[in-house]
């Protein structure tokens, strides 16, 4: 049976859902290994399908960049024989995917939408008018995958665990973390793990208030098209597209978005689109499950209002 290893994936000291989505592909191509390097998150895991989990041990990640992380798995990668590596596709799973491709001279797809058990993955390409299908031919197959493609499977058996103590570099100890941050946060969900993300665009004209209320009612992430965010009306770590972030929630409403190419490609895997435009011809319907034509200001607080009665 091929060995896969998935990096564990984690927000707030909780283990994200992308990490069983991982799981769940690498479920259908032979044993699953998880790796992460927080013991206490070990209990955690038994959530999802996982067969085996491998705790790194004597490096503390959170001080350095992602070039210990990969290391570790290339050092794990190579003493499991592992066919495949399973990572997260954020802006740091795709940093470590990248080093670990170059450590182990290896094969690398990155924003994969799935990936199935003889390791073909599909990519939706070109605003979402394309589908790639490809494969590594070369090495490890190493695939990073967007999150929220895939329904995680339910676990059915509490892992085993094994530690590992991986051989650090001083070259990957090179760049230190020198403080962090958490980002501010109203309660809202995290943009690229909800399964329901509202987003606003220049229709908004800089009043994200109706945006952020039925948000809110639902439970969901707030997103922003990047004329939102380059005139400052949402921080740009909202901006859903191309050069922002990459969104596949259940349901993605768009609220006065035109639907520009570079926005879709960030949004068009969401299993349910609806749009709120007032512009019956904007492309943003050609993507659309459901449409409805009319002004934000009128249409957004009219549904809040109406799921708030329901609610009641
Ligand atoms: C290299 C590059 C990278 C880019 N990356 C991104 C990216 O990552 N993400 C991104 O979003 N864009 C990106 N863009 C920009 C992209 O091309 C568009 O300019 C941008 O997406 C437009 O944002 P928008 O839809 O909010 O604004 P517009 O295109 O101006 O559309 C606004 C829409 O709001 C509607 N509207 C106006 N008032 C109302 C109202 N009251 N109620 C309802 N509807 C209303 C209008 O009918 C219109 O359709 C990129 C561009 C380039 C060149």
């Amino acid at each position: 049976m091929s060995e896969v290893l998935i990096l564990v994936d984690a927000v707030d000291g909780k283990v994200a859902k992308s990490t069983g989505e991982l799981a769940t592909y690498a479920k259908a191509i032979g044993k699953v290994n998880a790796v992460l390097f927080d013991e206490a998150l070990v209990p955690q895991l038994s959530a999802y399908a996982i067969d085996n989990v491998i705790i790194c041990k004597g490096i503390d990640v959170t001080k350095f960049s992602p070039a210990p992380i990969a290391q570790s798995l290339a050092q794990i990668a190579k003493s499991k024989s592992a066919a495949a590596v399973l990572i997260t596709s954020s802006a740091k799973g795709k940093e470590i995917a990248g080093r670990l491709a170059v450590i182990t001279e290896s094969g690398i797809i990155t924003d994969a939408s799935a990936i199935d058990s003889e390791l073909i993955t599909t990519q939706l390409v070109f605003g979402g008018s394309t589908t790639v299908h490809a494969a590594v031919t070369h090495g490890i197959s190493i695939v990073t995958l967007r999150s929220n493609s895939i329904e995680p499977l339910a676990g059915s058996a509490t892992p085993t665990t094994e530690e590992f103590v991986p051989k650090i570099s001083d070259l990957a100890k090179l760049a230190v973390v020198t403080s962090t941050e958490p980002a501010a946060k109203g309660g809202r969900p995290e943009l690229t793990e909800a399964s329901i993300v509202i987003s606003g665009g220049r229709g908004t004209n800089g009043d994200f208030k109706p945006v952020e209320a039925f948000a809110d009612i639902l439970g969901a992430a707030v997103g922003a098209s990047r004329a939102a965010t380059d005139a400052g009306w949402y921080p740009h770590t909202h901006q859903v597209g191309q050069t922002g972030k990459t969104v596949s929630p259940q349901l993605y409403v768009a609220c006065g978005i035109s639907g520009a190419i570079q926005h879709r490609a960030g949004m068009q895997t969401s299993k349910m689109i609806v749009a709120i435009n007032k512009d019956a011809e904007a492309p943003i319907f050609e993507l659309a499950d459901y449409g409805v034509i009319g002004d934000l200001f009128n249409v957004l607080p009219q549904a809040t209002a109406a799921i708030a009665a329901k609610r009641a």
